[in-house]
């Protein structure tokens, strides 16, 4: 993996358009830069601006099998309207046969079902790629607040996260400009939109960050994808 001035880099970003952004990283890494996409409540925009960019910029989503019908609904719209080069991932082990072996594990143990249905899948198809685009926020959660514009992920790849700094009205404004579709269940008050069971997405109280409906009360606020794992076990037992 080619070493980076992260310093340097991350000194020049914070003056540039999330815009500019996409571009150094589509001029750097070409065919190896890929984006990844939750079709979550914020998904559309960065869909948008980096596809204005590089249009065939493959699209990484991983299908846990947990997601919200209108979820679902949500991707084929934005799919469409967009035109992505979508690439769906899935876990190793079927949905069906995951529920049978382990049940209500998003309850047990949500670090360990987020492991095998949604890190596993996604660390398998990053490793085709040199450079990851995606959408995180220092805004929308206290764990996201150190992130950086360019950063070495693992040392596997480098991430790269051209709205770290939008704040929500940036978000709303740039969405209403370009017309973009919006997640229904934003509108039920879903800020941060995961998996369905009740345990790892709600909708959030007034005052609250966006992302503090998701596994509310567990102490848990990331899949692991962007942060670590507290569990790094985890992964093993669910695979079991
Ligand atoms: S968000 Fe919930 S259902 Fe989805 S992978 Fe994580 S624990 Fe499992």
């Amino acid at each position: 993996m080619k070493a980076y001035d992260y310093a340097a880099l991350n000194r020049d970003f914070a003056a540039k358009s999330a815009q500019d952004i996409v571009r150094w990283a589509v001029s750097e890494f070409g065919q190896g830069l890929a984006m990844s996409t939750s079709f979550g409540a914020e998904s559309a925009v960065l869909l948008h601006l980096a596809t204005q960019v590089k249009p065939d910029l493959p699209v990484l989503f991983t299908d846990t099998g947990f997601h919200f019908q209108q979820t679902l609904e949500h991707k084929d719209r934005l799919v469409e309207r967009l035109k992505l080069n979508l690439k769906v991932l899935r876990p190793e082990m079927p949905h069906e046969e995951f529920l049978a072996k382990h049940g209500k594990l998003y309850e047990k143990d949500p670090d360990a079902c987020c492991a095998a249905n949604k890190i596993a899948p996604f660390e398998k198809a990053l490793s085709n790629y040199q450079a990851w685009i995606s959408g995180i926020r220092r805004a929308q959660a206290i764990t996201r607040q150190d992130s950086l514009f360019v950063e070495n992920y693992r040392d596997k790849l480098v991430k790269v996260n051209p709205l770290l700094n939008w704040t929500s009205k940036m978000f709303w404004d740039y969405a209403k400009e370009h017309d973009l579709p919006y997640h229904p269940l934003w509108e039920k008050g879903y800020l941060s939109i995961g998996c369905s069971p009740e345990t790892c997405t709600r909708p959030v109280q007034a005052g609250e960050d966006a992302r503090s409906g998701r596994w509310a009360g567990t102490g848990k606020v990331e899949c692991g994808i962007h942060t670590y794992l507290k569990n790094e076990e985890a992964a093993k037992h669910a695979h079991k």
